[in-house]
């Protein structure tokens, strides 16, 4: 479904936009056009049965403007370097949203981790880890869990990098296991977010919740803590689905149950079942008659078919680049509401922030604070884009690239330009 569309190149249309809304010459913008730094790695790993395979992995780095570069990192058997160069870039711009000290990046590994083995895995991590390891760093480039990699890989790359350097850097990487310097409320964070990014558009729409039925696509670290944490506000979780299957109860799914059921089942929904559910294909989930759907798997999942067809009165992108750019156009002629990723699935770069700065202050926060301090960014970050949605009649999107591409632009005029 994805090759089709270039998410760079839709990147690069909404930042074009959004730099002609500010009145930006093509001078003040020209360097967040490409990214700083574009790294392509090889990673040769003996598998377990004895053959050597070579892997490419990447680590791209799009704006150290407003700080150092921050991005998860995904292993996936599709990736290419386009997606993550998109993937970098848009990280610049959700930091910049919610208005926290970091630039942008991404990294990837072109693999299929589910025939993997976890000794495969370890050594194809720190075997990446060794090859990008020049432009790593706290003060640098801080990786973090994205699509199929998880704290455990993250502390792979922790105790990779401080092999190198000869002494413990938590700082290296973020969504680290609580035990080597992760933070409280880490793993929860882009799911609660998504959560709160719902009320406040709730709020400003004038709806109420019990009323309102949601569809999630993707039911990984993001989307099964989505469902879960909205289903604990009162909103009744209709339609859930992941790479294996979609699944359907207009009663109202057991998010709880069915997330225990998916842990027990590699991280699988298939086979799933409660009293008056059906199963779905992933295209009728996108287009079933909701208040909102929240895609929280793959980018390109919107695309113009689905956008013609959707019946969603409400969009709110938990997932990185689910629309493509002439889908999104579509949704905008039809009047659909809809929460940029860039907005909407900030939560995890925020606690990652949260994470970094415990570990420079050789510190930890609890649990609460760390999550109403969140909601306060997130809330300041919504009604900043809401205004300027307002205010300049421009879609959600716009205004969101409008408040971050400010920023970088600013950061970037009053450095200057190196020599
Ligand atoms: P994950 O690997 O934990 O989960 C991905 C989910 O998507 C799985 O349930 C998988 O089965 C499902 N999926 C994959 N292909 C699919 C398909 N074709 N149709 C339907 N479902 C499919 O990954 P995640 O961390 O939950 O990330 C999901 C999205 O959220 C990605 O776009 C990621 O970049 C973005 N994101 C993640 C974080 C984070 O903190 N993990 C933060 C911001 C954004």
């Amino acid at each position: 479904m994805s090759k089709k569309y270039n998410p760079y190149q839709s990147m690069l249309n909404v930042l074009d936009k959004a730099a002609e809304k500010l009145g930006l010459t093509y001078d003040d913008y020209v360097c967040l056009r490409s990214p700083e730094r574009e790294l392509t790695v090889s990673v040769p790993v003996v598998m377990d049965d004895g053959h050597t395979e070579v892997f490419t992995g990447y680590r791209i780095q799009h704006s150290s403007s407003r700080g150092p570069c921050k991005g998860g990192i995904r292993y996936h058997h599709d990736v290419d370097l386009d997606e993550v160069k998109a993937l970098a870039a848009w990280m610049t711009w959700k930091c910049a949203v919610v208005n926290i000290p970091y630039g942008g990046a991404k990294g990837a590994i072109k693999c299929d981790p589910t025939t993997m083995s976890e000794g495969e895995l370890k050594r194809l991590t720190r075997r990446y880890t060794a090859m990008i390891l020049p432009i790593l760093g706290p003060e640098k480039d801080i990786p973090a869990p994205d699509v199929n990699t998880n704290a455990q890989v993250m502390a792979w790359i922790m105790d990779t990098y401080s092999m190198f350097k000869g002494y413990a850097v938590p700082g290296v990487v973020t969504g680290k296991p609580l035990e080597i310097g992760g933070s409280l409320g880490r793993a929860e964070a882009t799911g609660r977010g998504v959560m709160f990014t719902v009320l406040n558009l709730v709020e400003k729409m004038g709806l109420d919740k019990s009323k309102l039925r949601i569809a999630v696509q993707g039911f990984g670290k993001v989307g099964s803590v989505s469902a879960k944490l909205l289903n604990e506000e009162g909103f009744k979780i209709i339609a859930i689905s992941d790479v294996s299957c979609g699944l359907y109860n207009e009663k109202g799914i057991d998010i709880n149950k069915a997330k225990e059921y998916a842990d027990n089942n590699k991280n699988l929904l298939k086979g799933y079942h409660e009293e008056g559910m059906k199963e779905i294909t992933n295209e009728e989930l996108l287009t079933l008659d909701v208040d909102i759907l929240i895609p929280a798997a793959l980018q390109n999942q919107i695309t113009v078919d689905i956008a013609k067809k959707t019946q969603a009165k409400i969009i709110v992108e938990a997932a990185n680049g689910p629309t493509t750019s002439d889908a999104d156009e579509i949704l905008e002629k039809r009047n659909i509401p809809t929460v940029p990723d860039i907005l909407a699935n900030t939560g995890g770069v925020v606690v990652s922030y949260f994470e970094w700065v415990q570990n420079a202050q050789f510190f930890m926060w609890d649990e609460k604070y760390i999550n109403i301090s969140l909601n306060k960014i997130m809330k300041k970050a919504f009604d900043e884009v809401w205004q300027v949605h307002l205010d300049k009649k421009v879609t959600l999107r716009m205004a969101a690239y409008i408040v971050a591409l400010d920023r970088v632009a600013s950061a970037k005029k009053i450095r200057g330009i190196f020599p």
